[in-house]
C-alpha cells in the first residue's frame, strides 16, 4: 500500500513518525524548499491528552521535554494601560501543564525522528486526481507526478486535497499581523522585561497587542484586530498600527516600535463549524486541511492527535485502510465539533468590547461550590 501524505507540517510529520514506528512507509510531500526555508513562527503549548499523547505515541516525549519550556506557560493579562489584570506563574519545571515548545523546534525533531528520504521537498502538490482502478496520481508544480493508493491531506489551511471531499467556504475570523524583535535581553531589556519568560496579552475592543517568548532570545509580537476589508497592505508600516494603538501605554506600543523589520499582516480563517464530509475511498484530512479553527490554542493540537488515532487505525487494519479511515473520521467528527464550538466562541470573546472582563473570568479558577447541607 503506497500512502502518500500531502504537507510536511505538524499533522503530516507526526503522521508519518508514527506509522514509520507501525513498520508501516509514507511518502511525505512538503511544498517547502528544505527544512530552513523558512521561519516556523512562534510558539505553542502542548496539552497532555492530544499533542503531548501524540508525542509520546510517536516516542517522543523524551526530545520532548528536553525542547520543551515548562516556564513559558507564564503568562500576563494587562489593560491598554498597562494594568496587570492576571499573572499565571506555572510550577518551576513541572510538565504537569501544558509546556511551550518553539514551532521549529517541535517541527525538527519530528523530522529528526524519519528517515532521511521520507520528506520529498519542493514538491507543491496542485492536484490529485482518481485513478480508474483506484488511488489518486498527484501533480506537482513543475509537472512531475507520482501515484499512490491512499491520500492524505495535510496541506494546512489552504488545503489543496479538502477540495476533494468537501467545498466548505473558509470565512475571516480576524486579521493578525506579526513582528520580531531579536535579541530583545540586549537591545531591549524593558520589554524582555514586560515580557517575562512566556506569554503577554494586552486587551483592548476590538483588538489585542500580544508577545511572547522564544527560546533564541527573540520576542514575536502578534497584534489581532476584527476582520474586515481593508486591504492588508493598511497594516504593514508601524505608523498605521501606532495610530491603531493611539491612546495605550507606551510602555506597550513600545513593542510595535521595537520590531526588526516592517510588520506581517494576515487573515486568519476558519471553517464552519460541524464540517464533515461523506467518505470516500483512499482518501482523508488531517489537521486545518480537515477542521481549520481560529488559533486559539488547540489547531496543532488537534492536528497532532488526528495523526495519531489516524496512524493507529492504519496500524490496526493495514490490509484494509478504507475501513481504518471511516473509523478515524468518525471519531475524529465527534472529537472536533465542540472544539470548533470552542474556539469559535473564545475567539469572539478575545475580539468583543467586554473583552478584558470575559479573559479575566476566563482564566480566573471558580471557587469550589461548598459541598450541600445535610
Ligand atoms: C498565529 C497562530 C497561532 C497559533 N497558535 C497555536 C497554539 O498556540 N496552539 C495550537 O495548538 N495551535 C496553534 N495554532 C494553530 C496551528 O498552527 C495549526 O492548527 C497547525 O499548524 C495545523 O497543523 P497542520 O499540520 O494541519 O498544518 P500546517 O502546520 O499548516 O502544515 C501544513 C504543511 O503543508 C504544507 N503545504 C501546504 N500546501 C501544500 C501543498 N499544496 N503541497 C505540499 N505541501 C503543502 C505547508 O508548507 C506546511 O508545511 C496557531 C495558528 C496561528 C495562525
Amino acid at each position: 500500500m503506497r500512502i502518500a501524505i500531502a504537507g510536511g507540517g505538524l499533522g503530516g510529520l507526526t503522521l508519518a513518525r508514527i506509522l514509520h514506528r507501525h513498520g508501516i512507509d509514507a511518502a511525505v510531500y512538503e511544498r517547502e524548499a528544505s527544512r530552513s526555508a523558512r521561519a516556523q513562527g512562534g510558539m505553542l503549548d502542548l496539552h497532555p491528552e492530544s499533542g503531548q499523547q501524540a508525542l509520546a505515541d510517536a516516542g517522543l516525549t523524551g526530545r520532548f521535554r528536553s525542547e520543551a519550556r515548562p516556564e513559558g506557560e507564564e503568562h500576563r493579562i494587562l489593560d491598554p494601560a498597562g494594568r496587570t489584570l492576571v499573572h499565571h506563574l506555572p510550577q518551576p519545571g513541572s510538565f504537569a501543564g501544558r509546556p511551550e515548545i518553539d514551532r521549529g523546534a517541535l517541527r525538527d525533531l519530528l523530522l529528526d525522528s524519519l528517515p532521511g528520504d521520507a520528506v520529498a521537498w519542493q514538491h507543491r502538490l496542485v492536484a490529485a486526481t482518481p485513478r480508474p482502478d483506484g488511488g489518486f496520481r498527484l501533480t506537482f508544480d513543475g509537472g512531475h507526478n507520482a501515484d499512490c493508493d491512499v491520500l492524505i491531506g495535510a496541506d494546512g489551511a489552504r488545503s489543496v486535497v479538502r477540495s476533494l471531499l468537501t467545498d466548505a467556504p473558509l470565512s475571516s475570523v480576524a486579521t493578525l499581523v506579526e513582528l520580531n524583535i531579536s535579541d530583545a535581553d540586549r537591545r531591549h531589556p524593558d520589554l524582555a522585561e514586560l515580557v517575562g519568560p512566556g506569554n503577554l496579552w494586552c486587551i483592548g475592543v476590538n483588538q489585542i497587542l500580544a508577545a511572547q517568548r522564544l527560546a533564541d532570545g527573540s520576542i514575536r509580537v502578534g497584534i489581532t484586530l476584527g476582520a474586515d476589508d481593508r486591504h492588508l497592505d493598511t497594516y504593514r508600516s508601524k505608523r498605521a498600527l501606532l495610530d491603531i494603538f493611539d491612546g495605550w501605554d507606551p510602555g506597550l506600543t513600545a513593542l510595535i516600535e521595537a520590531g526588526d523589520n516592517p510588520p506581517v499582516p494576515r487573515r486568519i480563517e476558519a471553517m464552519p463549524t460541524g464540517t464533515r464530509w461523506t467518505h470516500q475511498p483512499g482518501i482523508t484530512l488531517i489537521g486545518d486541511a480537515a477542521h481549520l479553527m481560529p488559533p486559539v490554542g488547540e489547531g496543532a493540537n488537534q492536528a497532532m492527535l488526528d495523526a495519531a488515532e489516524l496512524a493507529a487505525e492504519l496500524a490496526t487494519s493495514p490490509a484494509d485502510a478504507d475501513a481504518a479511515i471511516r473509523r478515524y473520521e468518525e471519531v475524529m467528527f465527534t472529537r472536533i465539533h465542540p472544539i470548533a464550538e470552542m474556539s469559535a466562541r473564545v475567539q469572539a470573546m478575545m475580539l468583543s468590547p467586554t473583552a478584558a472582563d470575559d479573559i479575566v473570568r476566563f482564566f480566573t479558577p471558580r471557587p469550589t461550590e461548598p459541598a450541600p447541607a445535610d
